[in-house]
């Protein structure tokens, strides 16, 4: 006989709408921990409404029935034993910080998915015949420190104690006496290090407005995309605006925004998954009647094809340097940040597709291009990742927003997965 959570369209709708008054019971308490003033959510790492969100959700978990553990940078972990022993755990979640100003769903909606997954199954079915683990991630956005991933990266190991000796956050005050004041730190609670993982399943808003659009209610993520952030200095002539003839113009503003238009061109051409965006120009002098003597701006080039996005990041300098080189101008580029394609694990990706499939509802294979914990994990076990939509694609934001029918879904294929590897015994 077959077996999962839900067996006909009437159960199915019974246990969605359960899950979407449980998951907005949950995200609208998470919500309540860290407010700021205009309206949106600052939870960042090691401060004391990140603590207390942390100790709550620890509280939260153990009432669960789940057996609660922080490691030593405090990630918080929530583990439903499984009769296997032996048997690597399979991890679900997210992360719990937010950006400056951030919404209510960004990682948190990983997380009171887990929860819920994990609190049903046992109720349902009890014992399952693997572990299966939720954790909320202490940190993913670097919006305190300058790092990003330490959870997921402590966990996987891509993250250290040494990597944080000299930062430092806008207060100047050193990560290492943050983590501490919070009770963390090297030598307070086990080591962040896991070599028991079998899986990892991150559920996740999809921050931009592809699913909305397409009236699609799951994304199985196929790849996180790569990234390549480069530096460009243009040098022209300062000058001054009434005197200098426009045939005599060495204008180093001019020149960026032929570059720009052309990139816009070529990218459009090229065409999905392909972003590049100009995010920051800095024009000096930067005053009305000097002719722009020297811009400096950046790029940021994404793609989920290793080769695609070099070759066009080959582009890009061979093209601006023959746009300055046209103005007489002088360019200099310099790739600061680089990221590979990190695709998701195929195994899982089909069974995510396959469980969307068996109870009816719709899908659809799609690259991310922001990056998530799931590419550190990646490095470790077997990762994938789902997404749901996001209204008008707004994350970042007081706005960010997905009805709650569009949370539940995602809850709904988390449990189903996580039934599938915890007690029916699929195999990865
Ligand atoms: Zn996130």
């Amino acid at each position: 006989m077959e077996r999962s959570v839900c067996l006909s369209p009437q159960e199915k709708e019974q246990l969605l709408s359960y899950f979407e008054t449980q998951v907005m019971q949950v995200l609208n308490w998470l919500a309540a921990f860290s407010p700021d003033e205009e309206g949106g959510i600052t939870r960042l790492l090691y401060t004391e409404g990140w603590l207390e969100t942390q100790l709550a959700l620890a509280e939260k978990m153990a009432g669960c029935g789940l057996k609660t553990e922080f490691d030593h940078v405090g990630n918080l972990f929530g583990k439903l034993q499984g009769e296997d022993l032996d048997a690597p755990s399979i991890i679900t979640g997210s992360h719990i910080d937010t950006v400056v100003q951030g919404g209510m769903y960004d990682g948190a909606y990983g997380i009171a998915a887990g929860l819920l997954a994990l609190d049903y199954l046992q109720r349902q079915f009890g014992k399952p015949k693997r572990t299966l683990e939720i954790v909320s991630l202490c940190e993913e956005e670097g919006s305190r420190f300058p790092m990003a991933y330490w959870g997921s990266g402590s966990i996987v190991g891509k993250r250290n104690f040494e990597q944080i000796v000299h930062l430092q956050d806008s207060y100047e005050v050193f990560f290492a006496d943050a983590m501490q004041r919070c009770g963390f730190g090297e030598g307070t609670g086990r080591d962040s290090r896991r070599s028991d993982i079998g899986a990892f399943i991150e559920v996740h808003i999809e921050q931009g407005a592809v699913l909305e659009k397409e009236g699609i209610a799951i994304g199985v993520v196929d790849t996180i995309a790569g990234q390549r952030r480069l530096k460009f200095e243009v040098i022209g002539e300062a000058n001054h605006a009434g005197t200098t003839p426009m045939h005599m113009r060495r204008d180093a503003l001019e020149g960026v925004s032929v570059m720009i238009q052309a990139l816009r061109q070529e990218a459009v051409r090229i065409g999905a998954p392909l972003v590049a965006t100009v995010g920051r120009l800095q024009v000096q002098p930067n005053v009305p009647n000097v002719v722009p003597g020297k811009v400096v701006f950046t790029l940021d080039a994404r793609h989920d094809d290793e080769q695609a996005l070099d070759s066009f990041c080959q582009w890009v300098m061979k093209e601006f340097t023959s746009l300055a080189a046209q103005r007489q101008l002088a360019i200099h580029g310099t790739e600061w940040f680089r990221e590979e394609p990190v695709p998701m694990n195929d195994k899982l990706k089909k069974k995510m597709d396959d469980v969307c499939g068996k109870l009816a509802i719709s899908s659809k294979r799609m690259v991310s291009g922001a990056g998530h914990d799931a590419q550190m994990f990646e490095h470790l076990c077997p990762t994938a990742m789902l997404f749901v939509p996001s209204r008008s694609g707004i994350s970042h934001s007081p706005e960010e927003y997905t009805e709650p029918r569009d949370l539940a879904v995602g809850v709904l294929v988390l449990t189903e997965l996580l039934y599938r590897l915890g007690y029916e015994g699929e195999e990865l």
